[in-house]
């Protein structure tokens, strides 16, 4: 692969803070920047060499009963058990500051930059320093009375899913369960509509991807931000909880919205297992069903890296351009393969962010 063909990607979730909180090494930005143990999926080295440009990277509080708990992980919250329980506030708060904090000093160390605006990731892009946004996955650190996303956002926070796979005082997720409606639960808590009323005002993307259809259909009827799914798949050819209904794709369509292909594996594949060998060609299958329903300017990627189950085929960051190629194969044009390589998502987080 030569340096010209290489398309930029930026990316609508990983969870590459979690794994550099959760490791042992003490200095995170070395480790970042030096390169990371081989089962991860995103550092410096393999960012550049996939062309990773940048993407939001979530800050995720584990449910603590569940050892090993990581961001995506069916085969620990197997197949249809029960949601795990609500997070006190004090952990998830801890958590949250020790993870930002990580992003803060990689941006200090200039290797990535953090992100207020969309003029501040293309600014990123053109020096060739990784764009990131920082994005809340589940929204405990949160109190009711929304001061923490105040000192939140003025720390930079331009993005939050309400709820990961479990309830909290705003609403809750869906379950890892295959094969399941994503209509498993009730929907929005009135702090949760508080809470998506103000993140419109603050300018903070709203992420649907871990919410249930009712809170789904809640945040559709009082947002007026452009619904957006930053890493889910389709649901009619992966019928898992976490994946979207044509119902879902058309109300994000009629918003203007966007969705961000999940690589994980078990949200790709038919039948719901994890399976290293799945195929590019069900990822493209993917693309094409989202491209169907939501339009050209609709979609865009959501790797999910170091938070799933990736497809031996992409690997990890240094693999993104295998995709592009295919999308290549496939017939797509340079313009559309740019759109869902980054285009898409600038234009989404103009349009919500600024
Ligand atoms: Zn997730």
């Amino acid at each position: 692969m030569t340096e010209r063909t290489m398309v930029p990607i930026f990316d609508g979730h990983n969870d590459v803070l979690y794994r550099l909180h959760t490791a042992q090494e003490a200095d995170k930005v070395r480790l970042f920047t030096q390169g990371a143990p081989a089962h991860w999926h995103i550092d410096l080295p393999r960012a550049k060499r996939g062309g990773f440009a940048g993407g939001m990277f979530a800050v995720f509080t584990p449910s603590p009963e569940l050892a090993d708990a990581s961001p995506t992980k069916p085969s620990i919250y197997s197949i249809n058990e029960p949601l795990p329980p609500a997070l006190p506030l004090d952990e998830a708060r801890v958590m949250t500051i020790a993870m930002a904090s990580i992003l803060f000093d990689l941006d200090r160390a200039g290797v990535v930059s953090l992100c207020r605006t969309t003029a501040d990731i293309q600014a990123a892009m053109e020096k060739d320093i990784i764009a990131a946004i920082f994005h809340i996955e589940g929204a405990e650190s949160i109190d009711r009375d929304l001061t923490m996303l105040e000192a939140l956002h003025a720390v930079g926070l331009r993005s939050i899913g309400p709820v990961w796979s479990r309830p909290n005082i705003f609403g809750h997720g869906v379950p890892f369960r295959y094969p399941s409606s994503p209509d498993t639960g009730p929907g929005l808590t009135e702090v949760g509509k508080a809470l998506v009323r103000t993140c419109n005002q603050m300018g903070i993307l709203v992420d649907l991807s871990h919410l249930n259809e009712k809170g789904f259909r809640d945040v559709l009827a009082l947002s007026d931000a452009p619904l957006v799914a930053t890493h889910s798949n389709v649901h009619r050819i992966c019928p898992h909880a976490r994946n979207l209904t044509h119902w879902q794709l058309g109300a994000i369509r009629e918003t203007g919205g966007m969705v961000g292909l999940n690589f994980e594996t078990s949200f790709l594949s038919p039948d719901g297992r994890e399976s290293a060998d799945t195929g590019l060609d069900l990822m493209l299958r993917h693309t094409d069903e989202l491209l169907e329903w939501l339009g050209e300017d609709g979609v865009g990627m959501g790797s999910d890296f170091d938070g799933a189950s990736i497809p031996d085929v992409v690997e990890d960051a240094s693999g993104l351009q295998r995709i592009i190629e295919a999308f290549r194969g496939h017939g797509y044009g340079d313009e559309l393969i740019e759109k869902i390589a980054w285009k898409n998502w600038l234009a989404m987080l103009e349009k919500t962010i600024g």
